[in-house]
């Protein structure tokens, strides 16, 4: 069995531990006042009174145990029903522990295991049923005196808000855990800045919103320099440690509604929506110089600098696709490393010319 299927099952088990404790204990003043109803005697309360002290227990031990070996949950829930239909013909199928225990059985099989478990349940109890009728032969006393009636008020009060409290626990992990999958799937692990994919989502959907112009905004490239050298000579890691420092420094020097993203490798896009180029000119070189100012600590205790190199450019009406606008911002980051690193430029775009993407 793999290990994530041998933690769920355990997870699984833990989560049965306390419902079953407590509907095995509440099973048996059920039973054992139908009994009494009955006047059965004393020998008869020996069964359903160990399987409310130990079979819970002895059903946690067993997954806990030998799970590895193919022993799950399951079993444990077809063995509660199995359990309960034998005790019926010997409360002579007394109407209303009969339903009361059967519903409680059916209630655990379903919000367990689904409808279609449910049936195996069904059948399980049935095979209990048959085997306690051969035991203690047919008897119909149908109606309940009223201190089976008390007994069952326990079992019928408490054991739905187990059921319920521990539906509330896994709908709040099931969402708990859909928020930590949406969050790996939109975000890069490294940086923890927007991953590529989702990055440009936003993007595109910026450069729709923005497409008329009303409202300036602008896109930033930035490209770590000689990030190829920081990793042949310092190794992978610090050249991990340097995009984390990078991605670092852009979150912390952005507004909210800005959108920087990993873009590739050691290229970061942002944009930033509602922003004169003027004003984002002022932005790419407050990163570049907090970048330049930073130091990043090695594998081998030493400290080394960084530079980046930044290319910018705002939507104008001579941008007519998002491609152009990727490719204007990354034609002035090409300027950037042409003219020496450490350096950011904006794209401009003369006589109307198309921007063409470059190498
Ligand atoms: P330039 O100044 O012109 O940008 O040169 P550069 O060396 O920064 O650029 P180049 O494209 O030659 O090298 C980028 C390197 O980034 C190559 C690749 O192995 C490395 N790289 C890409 N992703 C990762 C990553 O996640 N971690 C690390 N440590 N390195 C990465
Ligand atoms: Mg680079
Ligand atoms: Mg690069």
């Amino acid at each position: 069995m793999p290990d994530s299927e041998v933690a769920q099952e355990l997870t699984i088990a833990k989560r049965f531990h306390v419902p079953r404790t407590i509907a095995s204990l509440l099973g048996f003043i059920t039973v054992s006042a139908t009994f009494y109803q009955l006047k059965l005697d004393l020998v008869f309360y020996v069964g359903p009174l160990l399987q409310g002290l130990f079979w819970p227990h002895i059903a946690y031990f067993l997954t806990k145990r030998f799970h590895a070996d193919g022993y799950s949950e399951r079993k444990s829930l077809l063995v509660d029903s199995f359990l309960g239909g034998i005790w019926i013909p010997f409360m002579a199928f007394n109407v209303l522990p009969t339903v009361v225990l059967s519903t409680t059985l059916w209630l655990n099989n379903i919000s367990a295991e689904g409808p279609r478990f449910f049936l195996k349940g069904f059948i399980a109890q049935l095979c209990g049923l048959i085997l306690g009728i051969l035991i203690i032969g047919f008897r119909w006393l149908p109606e309940s005196s009223m201190t089976v009636i008390l007994a069952c008020i326990p079992i019928l009060l408490l054991y739905p808000i187990a059921v319920a409290s521990i539906s509330y626990k896994l709908s709040k992990a099931l969402s708990n855990q859909k928020r930590v999958l949406a969050h790996l799937s939109q975000h890069d692990a490294l940086t923890s800045l927007y991953n590529r994919g989702y990055w440009e989502v936003l993007s595109v959907q910026e450069f729709k919103n923005n497409k008329s112009f009303e409202e300036p905004c602008c896109l930033i490239f930035l490209d770590v320099d000689h990030f190829k050298h920081i990793n042949d000579t310092y190794g992978h890691t610090t050249g991990d440690e340097v995009l984390r420092k990078v991605g670092k420094i852009i979150r912390d020097n952005l507004r909210p509604l800005d959108i920087p993203g990993r873009y590739g490798g050691e290229e970061f896009g942002i944009v930033l929506p509602e922003t004169e180029k003027e004003v984002a000119i002022g932005v790419a070189e407050h990163l570049r110089k907090a970048i330049e100012e930073s130091l990043i600590a090695t594998s081998n205790q030493a400290c080394i600098e960084i530079t980046v190199s930044i290319g910018l450019a705002q939507l104008t009406n001579h941008i007519k696709t998002y491609d152009q606008w990727l490719e204007s911002a990354d034609s002035a980051l090409y300027q950037a490393k042409q003219s020496g690193r450490n350096k950011c430029k904006l794209y401009e775009c003369a006589n109307n010319r198309q921007p063409q993407r470059l190498p």
